[in-house]
């Protein structure tokens, strides 16, 4: 194995609950245990008033500190304090969350006697650091390569045995503690393919805990008449009761809490059923099925396509979700086979080693393709997006889409890109933006530009623009790192866009009404200026088109988008004026 002098490369699988973290070394991939000997490390930060505590260390005393051990704080990153999915989160952690400055969601602790206030981001890369000590710890170097990433991957012998017979489309399920990740893979003669991804960042295994502590919670109140929720520490010892007693049901059909002492000295004892349990939960698990269906869609390929379907994650062993996924898949046996505490991280190693170069033969046989997370675009007709590459096209990939002027005697045109799933540019994210010059004047809707998108391997973007007659170019690049958006961020446009879709097809109806009677109005000028037809039609007739014409324009240049009944109301009014006086002058079959 070649080191390039900067150290071995590690893989990072940041869990809201658990982290794990593996390494590409003598040709595999290895997990590397944590220092109490486990391959595995809470996603836990504590902080005492002697000391900072992170993953074990923290999570053993969490139940006597519950109020300064953070937990879950994945689910916070990228997120509004104001978010109701962050709000009904709230109420059930035992550590308190303000709102900060613009809306960001700040974690409280006492910290040696002190108040401190710390970011999601914070709290998570305390995590992050964690496992890279761990990392330098097992290696006896120190390392400076990490990938932090979400994408599962296979074990070696899988790799032959999938490579061995042809193309296969695997289908991997990875629901977690705190998030459900789908992804869509082909993979032919060892090279992975990226169909599609799709996932939610809140949806996962402590969402099925929380259901159980509040049935649990009104069975104390229907037996003692308190309300046990407004006490943190009986809160989180409900907690860990109900996540154990969730997992023994994921092999017995049912179990019995016991918390001694739970609350003013009672001590808590109830039984749950394996149904109950699935019962309490049953939409969860069907937005889960949901997120397959959604991945499967986004592919376009057909259910009865996939050739295996991978489950990984802990919450995975649950049996209704494997029930339900198995139906889906018309009773299809699941894979099970990759420890699926490891999956991830494994996958994150094998792509480390990639892009620090590591990698040797047997790893350079392994391509990793990848996929656009957000549609790319520019912006037309001032605020509208217009998408070029649509979200989840494979890359390296180059698509063109011609444009036209916007104004009469346009000598220049500007192209501003932007990523995202919303209608309105103002809801996308903006790339970036570079303006084509020196093009000869012409009438509205005559100047051409052929605008080329181009994404290499490594994901970076290229937007040219060339008009037609003249030729002139102009173009931008931009990189991965610039302006792009993290998981995330990506993961919340993507689930606004689905909010938002009633509102944003409205919006498009108006602006193709205002788009349509725009080009009628123009068409209408142009047709009066052309010099046989304005001859034909006489100064009359021409100055009463002109007028209606000259009124729409001036109307439409002044005026905020209005509902598209208004502007179909307008374009009948004026196809009323002109089309009799035109169709007379041109004949029928003349195309305006
Ligand atoms: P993440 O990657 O988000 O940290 P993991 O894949 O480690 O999550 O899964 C952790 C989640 O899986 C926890 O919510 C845990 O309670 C749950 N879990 C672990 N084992 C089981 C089981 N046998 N049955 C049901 N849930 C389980
Ligand atoms: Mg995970």
């Amino acid at each position: 194995m070649s080191d390039h002098g900067e150290g071995p490369a590690i893989g990072i699988d940041l869990g809201t609950t658990y982290s794990c973290v593996a390494v590409w070394q003598n040709e595999r991939v290895e997990i590397i245990v944590n220092d109490q000997g486990m391959r595995t490390t809470p996603s836990y930060v504590a902080f005492t008033h002697i000391e900072r505590l992170v993953g074990d260390a923290a999570k053993n005393q969490a139940a006597r500190n519950p109020v300064n051990s953070i937990f879950d704080a994945k689910r916070l990153i990228g997120r509004r304090f104001s978010d109701p999915l962050i709000q009904s989160d709230i109420n059930l952690w035992p550590f308190k969350i303000i709102e900060g400055p613009g809306d960001k969601p700040m974690i409280i602790v006492d910290y040696k006697g002190e108040e401190k206030h710390f970011s999601a981001e914070e709290i998570s890369s305390m995590v992050l650091r964690m496992m890279r000590e761990i990392a330098e710890a097992y290696l006896g170097t120190t390392v400076k390569n990490a990938v932090v990433t979400v994408p599962a991957y296979f074990n070696d012998s899988q790799r032959k045995a999938t490579s061995s017979i042809g193309k296969r489309n695997v289908l991997i399920f990875d629901l977690g503690g705190g998030t459900t990740d789908v992804s869509l893979i082909t993979i032919e003669k060892g090279v992975f393919e990226v169909k599609a991804v799709a996932g939610d960042t809140h949806l996962g295994g402590e969402d099925f805990d929380n259901r159980m502590v509040k049935h649990f919670v009104n069975i104390f109140k229907r037996q003692h008449k308190v309300d046990i929720s407004v006490n943190s520490k009986a809160l989180r010892r409900l907690r860990t009761a109900c996540e154990k007693a969730k997992i023994i049901l994921s092999s017995a059909m049912e179990t019995t809490i016991e918390v001694d002492y739970l609350y003013k000295g009672i001590d808590f004892s109830s039984t749950i059923t394996r149904a109950k349990f699935a019962e309490l939960n049953m939409d969860l698990f069907r937005k889960c099925i949901h997120i397959v269906e959604k991945c499967l869609t986004d592919a376009k390929m057909d259910k009865s396509c996939v050739h295996d379907v991978v489950v990984t994650g802990g919450s995975s062993r649950i049996p209704k979700v494997q029930q339900l996924l198995r139906d889906l898949f018309n009773g299809k046996e699941l894979c099970k086979s990759i420890n699926p505490d490891e999956a991830v991280a494994y996958g994150a190693a094998v792509q480390a080693a990639i892009l620090t170069g590591m990698g040797n033969e047997k790893l350079q046989d392994i391509m990793l393709l990848d996929v656009t997370p957000l549609s790319l675009g520019v912006e037309v007709c001032g605020s509208e997006m217009s998408i070029v590459i649509p979200r989840n096209t494979a890359i390296p990939t180059k698509k063109e889409e011609n444009y036209y002027n916007m104004s009469d005697n346009q000598t220049s045109m500007l192209f501003s890109v932007y990523e995202g799933e919303r209608t309105r540019t103002c809801d996308n994210n903006f790339l970036g933006q570079f303006r084509l010059s020196g093009i000869p004047p012409a009438p509205r809707g005559v100047t051409k530009a052929k605008v080329c998108f181009d994404i290499d391997t490594n994901g970076i973007l290229n937007v040219s623009a060339k008009e037609m007659t003249t030729g002139v170019t102009s173009k931008i690049t931009i990189t991965n790192d610039k302006a792009r958006l993290s998981s995330e961020e990506i993961d919340r446009m993507v689930q606004d866009a689905e909010i938002y879709k009633a509102e944003d097809d409205e919006h498009r109806k108006k602006v193709e009404a205002k788009v349509t009677l725009e080009n009628y109005a123009y068409d209408m000028r142009n047709t009066i200026n052309d010099k046989k037809i304005g001859a034909k039609l006489g100064l009359v007739r021409k100055k009463k088109i002109n007028d209606a014409v000259e009124q729409v324009i001036q109307w439409l240049d002044g005026l905020q988008l209005v509902d598209s009944e208004e502007y179909e109301d307008k374009l009948e009014t004026l196809e009323s004026i002109c089309n009799p006086i035109i169709h007379r002058i041109c004949g029928q079959n003349q195309k305006l």
